[in-house]
C-alpha cells in the first residue's frame, strides 16, 4: 500500500458517495411527487401513467444502487484485492509470448466483468421491464444477444487491443500518440460501418414504404438540405416497447432510423417534428463537436497513460507487483488499470458533459420549431414520456448531473414559447 492507494480510495469513495447521494435525492423527489400529476401536464398525462412512471423510476433506481455496489466491490477485488495481479501471473506462466499473455489477461478480466453484470441485466429485462410491460425479449433472444455481443467484442476488440499493445511495446516514448491515432481512426471506421454492417446483425431494417409519411419526411429533408442513404424502420419491438428515432453513420453512409414502436404511437406530423429535432443535431454540428471533444479527451487520456506507464507507484498502488513483470506485461497491466480506475478520478466531468448535451437539445428543439411544428414536437414528447414511463419530476440536482436531455417541464416550456400562430 502506497500513497497512491490512499488517493485512489479517496477518489473512489468520493465519486461513489456523490452518485449514491444523488440517486437517493432523486428517488426521494420522485416518491414525494408521486401523488399528483405536475400542473403543466394535468391535461395530457393521467394520474395512473404518472404513478407508473414513478414506480418504474424507483425500481430502476434501487437496481442501479445494487449495481453500483457490485461494481465498486468488483473493482476493489480486481485491483487492491490482487485479482488483476493473479490474472497476469497466471497467463505469464501459461503462455510463452508476453504480448499474448497480456492480451489473455485483459480478455479474462473483461470476461469476468461481463459475467458479473449478467444477473443485473437479467433482472432489469425479465423482472422490471417485464413488470411494466416493456419487455418483449425471450430468454432465447436474450442469450443470443449476449453471445453475439461477446463474439463481436472478441472479433473486433481483441485485434485492436493487440495492435495497441504492440504499439506500446515497439514504438518508443511517443507510442501514446500512435495508439490515439489508431483508436480514433478505428472508431470512425466503426461509426461508418455500423448502420450497414453491425446494426443489421441485431435488428431488421426495412426501408420506409412509399406513402404520405415518406413524402412528408422527404419534404422535410429537402427543406433542410439533407442527404441520406435512406429512411428505415427498425424492428425494435422484438426486444422492447420503448421507442426511439436516430441518425446513424458518417459521411455518405448516413441513415435515418425509426423504431417500429415509434411509428405505431405517433402521427405523421409528430414523426416529422421528431425527425426535424434529429436533423437539428446534425445541422447545428453537434455530431462533429461531440466527435472532436471525444477525440481531445481521448488524447489527454493517452498522454496521461503515457506518463503513468513509467511510474512504479501507479502499479503498486493498485495491487500490481511490477518487478516480476516483463515490460510488455506491465504495459498491458497499465492499460487495464487505467481503463478501470480513471472514471473514479474524472466523474466530476460528467455534469459538464451533461450540461453541454442539454444545451444541444435546446438548439435542436429550436431548429425543429422553425422547420416543423413546435406543438407537434410537444405532443410527441408527452406521448414518449408517457409511453416510456419516464418521470416528469426528476430531482433538480440529479438531473443536472446526469441528464443528457432537459427535464420534460423545462423542455416543453421552451418549445411552447416557440409555437407560431397559425
Ligand atoms: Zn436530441
Amino acid at each position: 500500500m502506497n500513497s497512491f492507494t490512499v488517493i485512489f480510495l479517496i477518489a473512489l469513495t468520493l465519486s461513489f458517495s456523490v452518485q449514491f447521494w444523488l440517486a437517493k435525492r432523486h428517488a426521494d423527489h420522485v416518491a414525494k411527487h408521486r401523488s399528483a400529476v405536475p400542473e403543466a401536464f394535468k391535461e395530457t398525462v393521467s394520474l395512473e401513467a404518472h404513478q407508473k412512471a414513478a414506480d418504474y423510476t424507483l425500481e430502476k433506481s434501487r437496481l442501479g444502487k445494487i449495481d453500483s455496489i457490485i461494481s465498486v466491490a468488483l473493482l476493489l477485488i480486481l485491483t487492491l484485492g490482487g485479482g488483476i495481479n493473479w490474472a497476469f501471473e497466471f497467463w505469464a506462466a501459461t503462455v510463452q509470448s508476453p504480448l499474448i499473455a497480456g492480451l489473455a489477461a485483459l480478455a479474462s478480466v473483461f470476461l469476468v466483468m461481463t459475467l458479473v453484470e449478467i444477473p443485473t441485466s437479467v433482472y432489469q429485462t425479465f423482472v422490471i421491464e417485464e413488470k411494466y410491460g416493456f419487455n418483449k425479449s425471450t430468454p432465447q433472444q436474450f442469450i443470443k444477444d449476449q453471445l453475439l455481443q461477446l463474439v463481436l467484442v472478441a472479433a473486433i476488440g481483441m485485434p485492436l487491443l493487440a495492435l495497441i499493445l504492440w504499439v506500446m511495446d515497439s514504438i518508443g516514448s511517443l507510442w501514446w500518440l500512435w495508439a490515439w491515432g489508431i483508436l480514433i481512426s478505428f472508431s470512425l471506421l466503426m461509426s461508418w460501418l455500423y448502420p450497414t454492417v453491425i446494426a443489421p446483425l441485431f435488428n431488421k431494417f426495412t426501408p420506409m414504404e412509399e406513402g404520405s409519411l415518406k413524402e412528408r419526411i422527404q419534404g422535410l429533408l429537402a427543406r433542410c438540405g439533407f442527404n441520406s442513404q435512406g429512411i428505415f424502420i427498425m424492428d425494435g419491438s422484438k426486444r422492447s416497447g420503448h421507442g426511439n428515432a436516430y441518425f446513424t453513420g458518417l459521411g455518405n453512409n448516413k441513415r435515418i432510423v425509426f423504431f417500429d414502436t415509434l411509428i405505431n404511437s405517433l402521427d405523421d406530423e409528430e414523426l416529422e417534428a421528431i425527425l426535424a429535432h434529429e436533423l437539428g443535431h446534425f445541422k447545428c454540428k453537434h455530431t462533429i463537436k461531440m466527435l472532436v471533444a471525444n477525440a481531445v479527451m481521448t488524447l489527454v487520456s493517452f498522454a496521461v497513460l503515457g506518463w503513468l506507464i513509467d511510474q512504479p507507484w501507479f502499479y503498486n498502488g493498485l495491487g500490481v507487483e511490477l518487478p516480476s513483470y516483463t515490460t510488455s506485461l506491465s504495459h498491458a497491466a497499465a492499460l487495464l488499470l487505467f481503463m478501470l480506475v480513471s472514471s473514479s478520478f474524472t466523474f466530476f466531468i460528467q455534469p459538464i458533459i451533461a450540461y453541454v448535451q442539454r444545451k444541444f437539445e435546446f438548439e435542436a428543439d429550436n431548429f425543429a420549431s422553425s422547420n416543423a411544428k413546435a406543438e407537434k414536437l410537444i405532443s410527441a414528447l408527452v406521448k414518449l414520456f408517457e409511453e416510456n414511463a419516464s418521470t416528469l419530476t426528476p430531482d433538480p440536482l440529479y438531473s443536472a448531473f446526469h441528464y443528457s436531455h432537459p427535464p420534460a417541464a423545462i423542455r416543453i416550456a421552451n418549445l411552447e414559447s416557440q409555437i407560431r400562430p397559425a
